[in-house]
């Protein structure tokens, strides 16, 4: 039986396996980790709803839903919550919040890079345009 899950897996298509990688299903995946351990956490302790809780206190938790280290590939630093309260990251928001978060941060990035763009874009010009037009120019005045 496990072998037929491992072929599932394995054999699942290309499109889910990419979607799999992108960094906001990433984050979800690990904010979905950290709230059920957070949860398991407070269940076995009797923990009241709005309990503070830190790190190590659901790290034991952790270990079951553990498949990889829970860092967000986008660098975002992630905020457990209070005990019933959603876990979010700095990058992505909660999980609720993260695919228009994703679509805010990519458009802010995309702004950002733009003055190198145009300074690529000016470089290209200059090499292809105003280049040949000197070298063209300075030929003339010699044949003259
Ligand atoms: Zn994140």
């Amino acid at each position: 039986m496990a072998t037929c899950g491992i072929l599932a897996y394995y054999g699942r298509p290309t499109i889910i396996k990419r979607a799999e990688s992108l960094p906001v299903t990433v984050c979800i995946n690990n904010m979905r980790k950290i709230d059920a351990a957070k949860e398991d956490w407070a269940a076995a302790g009797g923990k009241t709803n709005g309990t503070p809780v830190t790190a190590s206190d659901f790290e034991g938790y952790l270990d079951k839903y553990r498949a990889r280290p829970l860092v967000c590939p986008k660098g975002g630093v992630y905020r457990y919550g209070d005990v019933r309260e959603e876990p979010s990251c700095s990058y992505h928001g909660t999980i609720a919040e993260a695919p228009a978060m994703t679509r805010k941060r990519e458009k802010e990035e995309a702004i950002a890079r733009m003055p190198a763009l145009l300074a690529e874009l000016i470089v290209i010009v200059l090499v292809l345009v105003v280049a040949p037009v000197l070298v063209i120019t300075m030929k003339a005045k010699h044949s003259q």
